[in-house]
């Protein structure tokens, strides 16, 4: 696919270049953050498993403290993963405002910038 319209390929400004390359790291790196968000939503779904888990090691008079722990450790391993990213567009933390995180929410709690930009903003 060809660009509609301009000068040719050498009149492409260093500037628009940029532009561009800047523009691909931006999706790239919001599809990060949805992947990481994403992460974070399936581990709260293994919760009820985690639950029944619990249930049947107490029901054989088992330790539960590994099997805690080790689920402690994968929640709070994606909730830092999650937290620590930042905004392509502001560069501050996409998902906390103040403390809490903001896991619904699918645009940058900080500028409002859409973890899936329209489409024809992605070459
Ligand atoms: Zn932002």
């Amino acid at each position: 696919m060809a660009a509609p319209s301009g000068p040719g390929k050498s009149g492409e400004s260093l500037r628009e270049k940029a532009a561009r390359k800047s523009g691909l790291a931006r999706v790239r790196a919001l599809k990060q953050i949805e992947r990481a968000r994403t992460r974070l939503i399936v581990c709260f779904w293994t919760l009820p498993v985690y639950m029944a888990g619990v249930w049947l090691l107490l029901e054989e008079r088992r330790e539960i403290d590994v099997f805690m722990l080790v689920y402690i450790a994968i929640w709070s391993g994606f909730a830092l993963d999650m937290a620590r990213r930042a905004c392509p567009g502001c560069g501050r933390q996409f998902f906390v405002r103040n403390i809490l995180m903001n896991l619904m929410t699918r645009k940058c709690v900080h500028c409002g910038i859409p973890l899936r930009e329209a489409p024809e903003a992605i070459e």
